[in-house]
């Protein structure tokens, strides 16, 4: 919705003041040339009165810098930081509207905590109190949902596979009738390296305003291809009915979306793939910028303020320490985590991967884990994940000893259900070599050595080495992908 609301503010900037004015205009996030000081306290104004009109609730902060036009052309990366700095002076200034809400009075059934004003219609077309706030978003959030879905058909070449299903009412209409588990995935995604890029390459107002357009246009078609092949992986083997993922957000550097589990799964990893392609850094250049994802898979009952808290607090965080850490030299990189229900949310991430997965022990140390992934890795392991969907039992039970045991009878067991070979299928297939990463060239079953890894993509063990397995990995995406 602050997307939209940008949108519109934009499109009134372009009438009123042209086109060439605007410098950004992606999430909510609007800069853009005034021609003097006056006028600059006008938008300021209108900025504001706009943002509040339409959700009732939201805090946004205005700055106008004033500035020469030789200072435009001669000095434009000060002239940006200057308008920042008053920004964020600004945005320390912006206080809360504090609602006030009487004993007696009926408090919204969705937010539970300001007063209602009026009805809503539940999916269940039942009529509940809700505040204004809570209404607009809902009501004016799916419409503006529908059309941000209609754009992005418009993006990819068959359109018909947006256009045909009707978007989803609720969370639990996102993944298809009658499966066991009706997981729905929350990503959430950021640029990384975008300040720096935009620091030391961007020094004229002519690539400015380019880049901006650009990194748009990226993101956009990168966003609705991924949902395309994401949407296709999936279809072949479900019939869907409903379009299985919700846009929340996708503007600049941001983006953010509901899916069924393994739809969000498959969106990381084309989103990723697509956006690392695009960004491959021309030879001989060091650093480059690349997205990185944070998935959490969960049931559909989850309250999405804990699960989109969680995914961007902590796994997108996650994941972006790990391009941080590879110095932002391999792309992008995708953190997902499975949590069967919301009990299972960590509170502490750190602590909950280090009991989980962590294993240290005489004969060797060993981390159950190779998250975060890159595209590669990850499209590496889903499909090894399907072609052992028939021995989904034996696999789970595999890592389940991994897990729950030490990683010495944990590999015992697995060479002794080897040697019976009378699952033979299963280990063929999982000990297959074929289209194995780069990345992952040591890659070996039960477990393996990788010098270059480091334990959650950012630890450097300091005491003895690690090894890693994969099996768990692969255990959980073929929970998600059924
Ligand atoms: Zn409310």
């Amino acid at each position: 919705m602050l997307d939209e609301i940008t949108e519109s503010l934009e499109r009134d900037v372009e009438s009123e003041l042209g086109v060439e004015v605007l410098l950004r205009a992606a999430g909510s996030r609007l800069e853009f040339l005034v021609p003097d000081e006056e006028e600059g306290k006008y938008w300021q104004k209108k900025i504001k009165q706009r943002f509040f009109e339409r959700t009732g609730s939201s805090l946004v902060a205005t700055a106008a810098s004033p500035v020469k036009v030789k200072g435009l052309l001669t000095e434009f990366q000060e002239v940006l930081r200057r308008a920042n700095r008053e920004l964020e002076k600004e945005r320390n200034l912006v206080f809360p509207v504090a609602g006030e809400a009487l004993p007696f009075e009926e408090r919204c059934s969705i937010c539970k905590k300001r007063v209602a004003e009026g009805w809503y219609q539940t999916p269940e077309k039942q009529l509940e109190p809700a505040c204004r706030v809570c209404y607009t978003k809902r009501e004016k959030g799916r419409e503006l949902r529908c059309r941000m879905v209609k754009k992005l058909g418009e993006e990819v070449v068959d359109r018909e596979a947006f256009v045909r299903l009707e978007p989803p009412d609720s969370l639990n209409e996102l993944p298809p009738e009658n499966l066991a588990h009706k997981w729905v995935a929350v990503v959430y995604g950021d640029g990384n390296n975008f300040g720096g890029v935009l620091q030391q390459k961007i020094d004229k107002l002519a690539s400015a305003l380019q880049w901006t357009q650009r990194i748009k246009r990226v993101t956009w078609k990168a966003a609705a291809q991924a949902l395309r092949e994401a949407m296709n992986s999936e279809e072949a083997s479900r019939e869907l009915k409903r379009l299985p993922f919700q846009m929340l957000l996708l503007g600049g550097e941001d983006i953010s979306l509901f899916a069924w589990g393994p739809v969000g799964l498959h969106f990381a990893r084309y989103f990723v793939e697509l956006t690392d392609r695009e960004f491959a850094p021309a030879q001989d250049v060091k650093g480059r910028i690349s997205f990185s994802l944070g998935v959490l898979v969960t049931d559909e009952k989850a309250p999405v303020f804990r699960t989109l808290n969680f995914t961007e607090e902590e796994l997108l965080k996650w994941a972006k320490r790990a391009a941080r850490e590879r110095g932002y030299e391999r792309g992008g990189t995708i953190a997902f985590f499975l949590a069967p229900s919301a009990d299972q949310i960590p509170g502490d991430l750190d602590d909950f991967l280090r009991r989980a997965f962590l294993k240290p022990g005489k004969v060797m140390n060993l981390c159950l884990t190779l998250r975060p992934l890159s595209a590669e890795e990850l499209g590496f392991l889903i499909d090894k994940a399907r072609e052992l969907r028939s021995y989904s039992g034996s696999l789970l039970r595999l890592a389940t000893a991994f897990v729950k045991g030490s990683p010495k009878v944990a590999t015992l067991l697995y060479l002794y259900q080897k040697e019976r070979k009378r699952e033979k299928g299963l280990f063929d297939e999982l000990e297959k070599r074929e289209k194995v990463p780069p990345t992952l060239r040591e890659l070996m079953f039960p477990t393996f050595f990788s010098p270059e890894r480091k334990v959650f993509g950012v630890d450097e063990q300091k005491e003895g080495f690690y090894h890693f397995s994969v099996l768990v990995d692969l255990a959980e995406l073929l929970k998600i992908l059924g």
